[in-house]
């Protein structure tokens, strides 16, 4: 942190008198902190601060939670999940274009002598010992696969019981048992949390093709992979080509390494999860998709160091539901941490699992104050693939429910709404991107299904009863990104000539002319968390543009139909940073868990009721966003439509005439700059083909 804690609590007692701030909490008044957080007997039921008490259950820590599609699932083994080597910093590989040329004519050599290609199928998910074999076809065969979206819905919601059943096994069957001990045949594993192996085939004798299994009720989204093999022998090469990946761009292209876990290294030198993998290569094969597009291939090699280990080979560090789990049921255990944070269920999912809504403050303080303060509410992992966002969201749990000063104030003057995991069906199948029902939930916002997107719905429910209630200060939406370095994030600016009637909410003016302070409130949190987080956070790559494609998903819809200027998506890189001290190095759990806590950690800086350091941010962004004739003609427009202030909390929302007409004016310029028809068209393909680079999770 930049700013030392003396700074922050110096001189504590004028400017976090203790006990309260007189019924408010703005971002402009006193921050406030009390003497310890123990919990008196007449506290409130935490219960009182969160908008849904769905009836809570018990859940068994540690089990996987429901599949919901009938296939039987067993549990990643304890060690899995939590196991990380002591951090040290894993370089990218160097890459090079030769190496693909290598991948590419192997590929065409196999082609062109078949008879020396094995092609023996060594695993099938859907066909194992213990598996419902397609276990869709008994519920209703005709009725699969589903032809469009209304026969998915009605049958989800005709018949959920049958649809939605879900199996835990503890122990499976594998696919395939080696004959005797000269049976040198890797034996594929994937039916555990978040595994998503479809099929494997033998190529030849040390090489693999695999077949990731789609989302559940799509025909793609295949990125995020976790599978083990076993049966290996010392000191082979074992080649493994995963031949159905759907992206076009990878970080795999500039020296990503996948990560492996081998139990024997993990018992003989307590080497846990780490980036492995050498000829590690991604490129477009030559298996055309339905669509005419083509398939792309993500090809790696790994030396066994051991005879008859078993190695894990995953996307990204797993993080699954049920260590989530583990991990909530550690923090209602903590004598310490418990009292700070109150875990409830939101609602059940589709599947039938719970969906947890946590709730952090300091509940030790009268009903008024905790009713005053505002809300930050943070959301994650609505893409399941996306682990390294639930390791954001640990750091950020770890840090706010943790012993620090810092910490404590967080919980002294605000309530935090935390959805840790928005698609815990998606995360238990090993999807990458949708929910049960095949849908991106990111893409739902506008108008979620009760029954369909459940977790979102409520979520958004919430949002809107505690903006109304209480004010929410500033939304986060934890995600992962598969072709971009860094963590950064997506906020919202408004056009000046964006007609939508909605209210400004958020923060006030920091003391910048109002002019001004329009077209760089949204940046200026932003620029605080790189200003803390300066060897993960880049700055430069965040983006405040809000695109069509990306209209329904929760940061826009929230900054639309709410008015939190606040309203951000944050984005961490699969791979690692490509500027600062640690430039070109992975990214490991340590530091998604860092940046997570730097994101609430900033909150402080944000609220600082000493606004020197936001002055020097807003004259800086200043001068890097210069006033244009849009970001004045939205100041006036803003500053007419709140009645001259830019304080959110004014409740007249009434877009008067002026503004109205200005609108007018300004569609009728544009219609008429419009006209020609030959500069239509370019400026179109443009726009599609950058909306199209630049479409993030
Ligand atoms: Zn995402």
């Amino acid at each position: 942190m930049v700013v030392n804690n003396e700074n922050r609590y110096s001189g504590g007692a004028k400017r976090f008198p203790e006990g309260g701030m007189d019924g408010v909490c703005s971002p402009l008044s006193h921050l406030s902190i009390s003497k310890s957080d123990k919990q008196p007997a007449s506290v409130h039921s935490p219960a009182e601060y969160c908008s849904y008490n769905v009836k809570s259950e018990t859940v068994t820590p540690g089990l996987p939670g429901r599949s919901g599609t009938g296939y039987p699932i067993c549990l990643c083994p304890p060690s899995l999940t939590r196991s990380f080597s002591p951090h040290k910093r894993e370089p990218m590989v160097d890459t090079n274009d030769q190496l693909v040329r290598d991948m590419m004519m192997h590929d065409a050599e196999r082609m062109s002598h078949p008879d020396a290609v094995v092609n023996r199928l060594v695993y099938d998910s859907h066909d194992c010992p213990g598996s419902n074999s397609q276990p869709w076809r008994t519920f209703k065969p005709e009725a699969w696969p589903f032809k469009n979206m209304k026969m998915k819905r009605d049958l989800l919601e005709q018949h959920p019981g049958e649809m939605l059943m879900g199996f835990v096994n503890k122990t499976l069957q594998p696919w395939y048992v080696p004959e005797n001990d000269s049976d040198r045949t890797l034996v594929f594993e994937s039916r555990f949390e978040s595994g998503n192996l479809r099929r494997a085939i033998q190529v030849y004798n040390t090489e693999y093709d695999l077949i990731l299994r789609p989302d559940i009720n799509t025909r793609g989204h295949t990125q995020w992979f976790f599978f083990s093999i076993s049966n290996t022998r010392k000191n082979v090469h074992y080649k493994i080509n995963i031949i159905n990946m759907q992206k076009d761009e990878s970080l795999y292209h500039i020296g990503m390494q996948p990560i492996i876990y081998s139990e024997k290294a993990a018992a003989a030198e307590g080497r846990h999860w780490h980036r492995s993998g050498h000829n590690v290569c991604y490129y477009q094969n030559n298996i055309k998709r339905k669509n005419g597009k083509f398939y792309y291939t993500l090809t790696m090699t790994f030396e066994a160091k051991h005879d008859n280990d078993t190695i894990y080979v995953a996307h990204c560090y797993p993080y699954t539901y049920s260590e989530l789990q583990k991990y909530i049921y550690g923090l209602e255990a903590d004598p310490k941490r418990s009292i700070r944070v109150k875990r409830e269920i939101l609602c059940k999912t589709l599947a039938g699992n719970n969906c947890d809504l946590l709730t952090v403050t300091n509940f030790n303080l009268h009903p008024q104050i905790l009713d005053s303060r505002k809300h930050i509410v943070i959301t994650g992992r609505v893409h399941p693939g996306e682990s390294n966002a639930s390791w954001m969201m640990r750091g950020a749990l770890e840090f706010l429910t943790g012993d620090s000063l810092e910490a404590k104030l967080l919980r002294d003057n605000f309530v935090f709404k935390i959805v840790p995991m928005l698609n815990p069906d998606g995360v238990i199948n090993g999807n990458y991107r949708c929910s049960l029902a095949g849908v991106d939930l990111n893409r739902v916002w506008h108008y979620p299904s009760k029954k369909l997107h459940p977790t979102i719905f409520y979520t958004k429910e919430m949002i809107g009863r505690l903006q109304e209630d209480h004010k929410v200060l500033l939304m986060g939406d934890f995600h992962g990104h598969s072709r971009k370095c860094n963590v950064f994030m997506y906020g919202c600016e408004r056009k000046a000539t964006d007609n939508s009637n909605f209210k400004i909410s958020g923060i006030p003016g920091f003391g910048v002319t109002d002019t001004m302070n329009f077209r760089i409130q949204e940046k200026i949190f932003p620029w605080l968390l790189k200003r803390n987080a300066p060897d993960a956070f880049s700055f430069a790559m965040s983006s405040f543009k809000v695109q069509k494609s990306k209209e329904n998903t929760a940061r826009v819809v929230c900054w639309r139909e709410f008015g939190l200027i606040n309203s951000f998506t944050l984005e961490a890189s699969f791979g690692g940073p490509s500027e600062g001290a640690n430039a070109w190095d992975h990214f490991g759990v340590k530091d998604f868990e860092g940046m997570g806590a730097k994101f609430v950690e900033t909150i402080l800086d944000f609220c600082n009721p000493d606004t020197t350091l936001i002055r020097e941010v807003c004259l800086t962004l200043e001068e890097q966003y210069p006033v244009s004739k849009h970001s004045a003609a939205l100041a006036m427009k803003m500053a007419a439509m709140n009645g001259g202030g830019t304080d959110s909390d004014d409740s007249g929302t009434d877009s008067d005439l002026d503004s109205g007409d200005e609108d007018k004016q300004q569609e009728g310029k544009k219609a008429a700059a419009r006209k020609p028809q030959a500069k239509k068209k370019p400026r179109k393909r443009r726009a599609s083909l950058v909306e199209r680079q630049s479409q993030a999770k």
